[in-house]
This record gives C-alpha cells, sequence and structure tokens, in this order.
C-alpha cells in the first residue's frame, strides 16, 4: 500500500507555494484537519479538483478518536489508493507534545507538530531542537510554534493572544532548525474567533516583518510561516446548521481577504479545521431531517447519533456526536453501510469547501510545480 502512495515532507510542498509567492503569485498550502474516511475522501478529492498539492493533518484529539495515530495512517493511505491520489500530500501531527511526536514518526507519518508554545522562549526551542533532531533522521518535516494563540485547541485554553515577536523568529529557525514555525498574530481556534472575526486582533504586520527577517537571513526556501486558527467559518452555514435545529451562537471566523492578506505577507500553510467540522455537521443534521424514521432502520448506529445530535444542539465537532458508534466504522469506506448515503454527502460538501479554499489559498495548480523528494532523500539531505 504504501509503495503506491507515497507521503511527503511538508517542505517540497511549502516550497512550492514560496516559490509561487517569488514568481509574483502569493500561495499557501491549505492543511486540513481529518477524523474519518470520508473527510479525507472529500479533502483528497478537493485537492484534486484544484490540482492543488495539500496537508492532511491530525491532532492528538484525532489520534486518540482514532485508537492511534497508526490507524489514522492507515486511513489517509487507504483514502489515497481508494481514490487513486497521485498529487503530493504530507500526512502531519497537529499540535504534538514530544510523546505524541515520536510515536507519530515512527508510525509513518510525514510530518509532526511539537507545540511547545506554553514553555519559556529558550525551553521552547530546546524542546522543539530535539523532536527536529528526531524526525529529522527519517526525513520528516518539523513545525514549531511561537506565541499564544487565544481560543480552545485540545486540552489548552488561552483566554488571549501573546504574539509572537518577529525579531525573534529568524533565531527560532536557526536555534531550532525547525522547517515551520506557527506564528501567533491574532489568529485563534475554535468557531469564536471574536466580534467581527476577530479583526481588532489581527496583526498581520507580525507576519510581514517574520517574513522579512526571513529573506533577510536566507531562510524563506527552506522554512516557512504557518498560520493556525485560519477558518473563515462562513455564517451561511452557520445559519444552515441553525435551520436545522441547532443552536451554534457567536461563531465567527477570520474573513477571506484577511487570510489573503496574510499569504502576500508572507504564510506559507493555512490550517483549516473549524470549516470542515460545520460543513459536516450541517450535513448530517439535514440528512436527519431530510429522512425521518430512517434511524430506527439501524438502531445500532443512526439512533445513537441521531440521540447525540439531539442532545448536543450547540455541536460543532463531529467527534461530538460520532464518538458514540465503533470508530472502525469510521474508518473504513461507507459503500454497502447504513452510512453510506450521509457519508457521500459529507464527501462532496468537504470537496467543494476545500476546491473553493485552495483556489483561494493560491496552492490551486500547483501540484506539478513540487519537487517530489522522498523521505529517506529528505533525511540524507538533513544529515549532510
Ligand atoms: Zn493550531
Amino acid at each position: 500500500m504504501q509503495d503506491q502512495c507515497q507521503l511527503f515532507s511538508m517542505v517540497p510542498l511549502l516550497r512550492a507555494a514560496e516559490k509561487a509567492s517569488q514568481q509574483g503569485k502569493p500561495a499557501a498550502i491549505g492543511a486540513f484537519n481529518v477524523n474519518f474516511y470520508s473527510q479525507a475522501m472529500g479533502i483528497l478529492e478537493g485537492l484534486r479538483r484544484s490540482d492543488a498539492p495539500g496537508i492532511i493533518q491530525a491532532s492528538r484529539g484525532a489520534n486518540k478518536f482514532q485508537g492511534g495515530p497508526e490507524k489514522i495512517q492507515g486511513m489517509v493511505l487507504q483514502a489515497m489508493n481508494d481514490s487513486n491520489h497521485t498529487l503530493p500530500v504530507a500526512l502531519h501531527l497537529d499540535h504534538g507534545n514530544e510523546e505524541q511526536a515520536k510515536v507519530c514518526t515512527d508510525e509513518g507519518f510525514s510530518s509532526v507538530m511539537i507545540d511547545a508554545s506554553t514553555l519559556e522562549f529558550e525551553d521552547n526551542i530546546k524542546l522543539t531542537q530535539d523532536i527536529v533532531q528526531y524526525a529529522h533522521a527519517k526525513g520528516l518535516s518539523v513545525e514549531g510554534e511561537y506565541g499564544k494563540l487565544a481560543g480552545v485547541e485540545e486540552d489548552v485554553i488561552h483566554e488571549a493572544t501573546t504574539y509572537a515577536d518577529p525579531y525573534l523568529v529568524p533565531f527560532f529557525f536557526n536555534e531550532s532548525k525547525a522547517d515551520a514555525l506557527a506564528v501567533a498574530y491574532g489568529t485563534s481556534h475554535g468557531p469564536n474567533k471574536g466580534s467581527a472575526g476577530g479583526l481588532e486582533k489581527l496583526a498581520v504586520h507580525i507576519v510581514e516583518q517574520s517574513y522579512k527577517g526571513m529573506v533577510a537571513y536566507g531562510q524563506n526556501n527552506d522554512h516557512f510561516l504557518v498560520s493556525h486558527g485560519s477558518s473563515t467559518v462562513p455564517p451561511e452555514i452557520v445559519a444552515e446548521i441553525n435551520a436545522q435545529g441547532g443552536t451554534v451562537k457567536g461563531a465567527a471566523g477570520i474573513p477571506m481577504h484577511k487570510i489573503q492578506e496574510a499569504v502576500v505577507a508572507g504564510i506559507r500553510k493555512i490550517n483549516i479545521d473549524t470549516d470542515l467540522r460545520l460543513g459536516i455537521t450541517a450535513t448530517f443534521r439535514k440528512w436527519f431531517n431530510d429522512n425521518p424514521g430512517v434511524e430506527t432502520t439501524s438502531a445500532d448506529i443512526l439512533m445513537p447519533i441521531k440521540k447525540a445530535l439531539d442532545e448536543k444542539l450547540d455541536a460543532i465537532d463531529p467527534r461530538d456526536y460520532l464518538k458514540v458508534i465503533d470508530a472502525g466504522l469510521l474508518r473504513t469506506d461507507p459503500k454497502g453501510t447504513i452510512l453510506e448515503e450521509v457519508m457521500i454527502l459529507v464527501q462532496e460538501r468537504i470537496a467543494s469547501h476545500v476546491e473553493m479554499l485552495v483556489q483561494k489559498f493560491g496552492s490551486a495548480g500547483l501540484a506539478g510545480t513540487v519537487d517530489r523528494v522522498s523521505l529517506s532523500e529528505m533525511a540524507a539531505i538533513y544529515k549532510a
């Protein structure tokens, strides 16, 4: 299976975006969080429609949800094989701690994040360095984080933003040797990014100054800036969830033109999680409303999901209502199962959203410009 579909480090993908940007076409690679098979299929379909390279990422929570990183890795490779996906894809651990970053390195991911942003600056660099040594030996790319994003990310909650100091960004890269760095510039995790889409907190000049420093030190072809918490949280999807019986309140994202501004300023990877969660939840709610009574035909699968949705009207995260069924069902092709019909709709929904996003991010059409450097070749480059 691995021979047919190869996973790449994020580096050649992000470098393709950097190259396009230098040629006057600002670009960033979309990084989409995944929890189950049909979501992965939707992301891949959206990338193919746009001829875009892409990053599929799994958080610690996703790994736990599916029973371990090796399960997620197998699921993503399965989806790539099932859809004959030949465009370059990286499989990345999102917000890893030390243990998870090492486990994912060993379990076939092609990239890991070590989020040591809660530590003091020097300790953050030191832990990032350790993971870089571990992961680079196998050719994986490593993403660090500097500054703190407001919002809820897994079990970490930050009330307010601690902005990155752009003058320390080249220093961070130089010391840690990380390939990518998430810089806190005012975006936030979760569906509630603040009034007017959190515009009052956004400081795109932090990205601009960081990138200028990287260019001055000749780092920008090997090191890349990442934007977390960047979902646009489309109000029409929130309205759709609520029209189907949901009670999602206060949701607001980052306006697309601000994200595009950040790409012009030097962002090369954009993380999208909330938007996909919203689309999945809207699809499930609508499908149950359109098919009254269908849950009784599958008491062990559809009924528990329907019940969980009815009990948590403000649900956004699909794990909240899908955790009631066996995760193994969600990890495999739903064809021929009771989930097939709704999952076809979920997959299409994700595909069209991803297709739209990568057009806006400027990475559509870039798949052919990615150097297909294998992980072992990357390992040799790092060693040299
Ligand atoms: Zn994040």
